[in-house]
């Protein structure tokens, strides 16, 4: 277990390397995404590409499910490391992805993993010889796979033969224990035969989703009891908005807990016109907020209640969040560790001075009936009381010269007493 980047016992997986990334065994937990362009366009997929990578999205999947797609994925590559965009690309393959990937050897050569998912394989016969042919292409070309089962396309005739063993026992379990077991067998079997094949086990992930919490969890803690390949975790399904972050978060959160997991993606389906960044997000504040990983610095907020009633403390937190989301793409470089840094803002004299001393910078912002002046703390001390129409202004060049005093190389940094912050190491 490495004591920096998980809290608790972890799971040690076998680890396996995804371009420059790491996945499993020590390395941090990777955040990744997936686009919903067509990858027929490549223009408009290599920008989504890069707009999710500039989110934070170390690993980006893109679907392989037309030869006008696979035709277009060395061009995809290509667009992005011109862009400087050095995101690895995974492959989704359905169905075709046998003759897909033997008809585009340049498509192959240019994913950097595949993923696979044993129930649209093919079935009968046609099975295992597709099944064969992904992966000694994934073999001859060096490539990671990840084995990725899904509640929505299990492998049906492994279903039906679970199903039949189980109603001829002799003592029957429930029809949902049967169809846990169907998952965990499908991958880890298909796992098996691709290392039967040629294929390591430092090239070799797995996932099961499943759409359902307690389902989710129950399947992955069985699946982390019996295999040592990394675990790639994911709520399939969803859903939009709150009802998505939530569910993801909680059952993510469990599993992580327990030291399940070394990659993650937080499913959600966009808004019509929302933001495909938003998973990423989502998923980075998961890590962010349960200690295993710092990605941006936090702000926090309060509330807000009947003793202020203006909304202007929830502006500035907004904006605060925004400018310090925005600004870590140029920070990241230049300012190690600067995502560690946690800023409040608060919005009365109740909390305010006491959280805003707990964080490395804090502002206290006036109550409705309060006197009309903002303390900033830093680093535990009150330094400054801000007043009048600039406040937001202010308290905005207070956060950049404390990042600049405090986090450029070489500089000796002083933490409050107060504040417990966990050094995680970055991937690749
Ligand atoms: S800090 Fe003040 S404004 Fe914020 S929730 Fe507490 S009492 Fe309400």
């Amino acid at each position: 277990m490495n004591p920096l980047t998980r809290p608790g016992t972890r799971r040690i997986s076998t680890q396996v390397r995804i371009g420059q990334v790491l996945i499993g065994g020590d390395a941090p937990i990777v955040v990744q995404s997936m686009t919903n362009t067509d990858t027929a366009d490549a223009d408009g997929t290599a920008r989504q590409v890069r707009e999710l990578w500039l989110a934070g999205s170390e690993i980006v999947r893109i679907t392989v499910n037309t030869p006008e797609a696979a035709a277009q994925v060395a061009r995809i590559r290509d667009l992005l490391d011109a862009a400087g965009c050095d995101v690895p690309l995974v492959g989704d393959f359905h169905y075709n992805g046998h003759r897909l990937l033997a008809q585009f050897p340049e498509c192959a050569q240019a994913l950097a993993k595949y993923r696979i998912n044993p129930g649209n394989v093919g079935r009968g016969d046609k099975h295992d010889e597709q099944f064969s042919t992904m992966i000694e292409t994934a073999v001859r070309y060096g490539k990671a796979v990840r084995i990725g089962v899904n509640w929505g396309s299990l492998d049906q005739d492994l279903l039906a033969k679970l199903m039949d063993e189980n109603a001829a026992a002799a003592h029957p379990r429930a029809a949902q224990a049967v169809m846990h077991e169907a998952l965990i067998r499908s991958a880890l079997d298909s796992a098996a035969h691709a290392q039967e094949i040629g294929l390591g086990a430092d090239r070799i992930v797995i996932s099961c989703k499943l759409s359902g919490v307690q389902d989710l969890i129950a399947v992955y803690r069985e699946l982390a009891r019996r295999c040592d390949y990394a675990l790639h975790l994911g709520l399939t399904e969803a859903g939009m908005g709150s009802k998505g972050i939530v569910a993801s978060s909680v059952a993510m959160g469990v599993l992580l807990q327990e030291g399940i997991g070394d990659t993650i993606r937080v499913s959600l389906t966009p808004e019509p016109g929302g933001d495909r960044t938003r998973e990423v997000i989502v998923a980075q504040e998961l890590l962010q907020t349960m200690g295993l990983r710092a990605f941006t610095p936090l702000v926090i907020a309060c509330p807000g209640c009947g003793r202020t009633t203006s909304t202007f403390f929830q502006e500035l937190a907004d904006k605060i969040q925004g400018y310090l989301r925005t600004q870590m793409n140029a920070w990241r470089g230049r300012y190690p560790g600067v995502e560690e840094m946690k800023v409040a803002v608060m919005g009365c004299v109740v909390n305010g001075p006491g959280e805003s001393r707990h964080a490395n910078i804090g502002i206290s912002l006036p109550g409705t009936n309060e006197y009309p002046v903002a303390p900033v703390y830093v680093d535990g001390e009150k330094t400054v009381t801000l007043k009048g129409e600039r406040i937001a202004e202010e308290f905005q060049e207070i956060v950049e010269d404390y990042v600049r005093r405090n986090y450029a190389p070489g500089v000796s940094r002083t933490v409050p007493a107060r504040t417990v912050t966990i050094p995680i190491k970055a991937v690749g």
